[in-house]
């Protein structure tokens, strides 16, 4: 849990399109907390708080919004930054897996080189809605041999049921922030 206040200072700047990418969307655009420095700041350093003194061997962050937050998350915790993407986009041998969106299924990969066995991940994203791509994503580590040790998301739709679905797979769920609906 995070402070009432600072909650209340994180959901005024994160921005609300209404009907986007398509009708019945709020789209939860964070470019406006990336762009509030204070805001920002206190973000990254919120997201980790429980894991501050753990030892944390990488951070992996899913595209693309998940590269600029996991990015700063490793920095603060002294850790590698790990992208996981969108298939075909990562230039050496790569691991793959297909996980659900809303509508359809889609292919994440990572260098299988990335992550060693053993190693300490936290996972990062910017929104958990479904937990499909999160659940990719955790199995995708867990693949290489990550010890997955919880899953950070600035935004959580709980409606959605995606940070319970990852719960369940028994990794530890941390969201600084909830807004109803889809
Ligand atoms: P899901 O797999 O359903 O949990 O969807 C999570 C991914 O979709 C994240 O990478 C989010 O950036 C994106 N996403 C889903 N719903 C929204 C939304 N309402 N606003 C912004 N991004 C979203």
């Amino acid at each position: 849990m995070i402070s009432p206040a600072l909650e209340f200072d994180l959901k005024s700047s994160i921005r609300t399109i209404p009907d986007y990418p398509k009708p019945g969307i709020m789209f939860r655009d964070i470019t406006t907390l990336l762009g509030d420095a204070r805001g920002f700041r206190r973000a990254v350093d919120e997201l980790v708080q429980p894991w501050a003194g753990s030892k944390i061997d990488k951070v992996a962050g899913i595209e693309a919004r998940g590269f600029i937050i996991g990015g700063a998350v490793a920095h603060q915790v002294s850790a590698g930054f790990v992208p996981i993407r969108k298939k075909g986009k990562l230039p050496h041998t790569t691991v793959r897996i297909a996980y659900s969106l809303e509508y359809g299924l889609d292919e994440m990969e990572m260098h299988e080189d990335a992550i060693s066995k053993g190693e300490r991940v936290i996972l990062v994203d910017d929104l958990i809605a479904t937990g499909g791509t999160a659940e990719g994503a955790v199995k995708l580590l867990r693949q290489i041999g990550a010890e997955v040790l919880a899953a950070c998301f600035i935004i959580d739709l709980p409606e959605l049921g995606g940070a319970d679905k990852i719960r369940k797979l028994d990794v530890p769920v941390r969201t600084l922030v909830s807004f109803e609906g889809h």
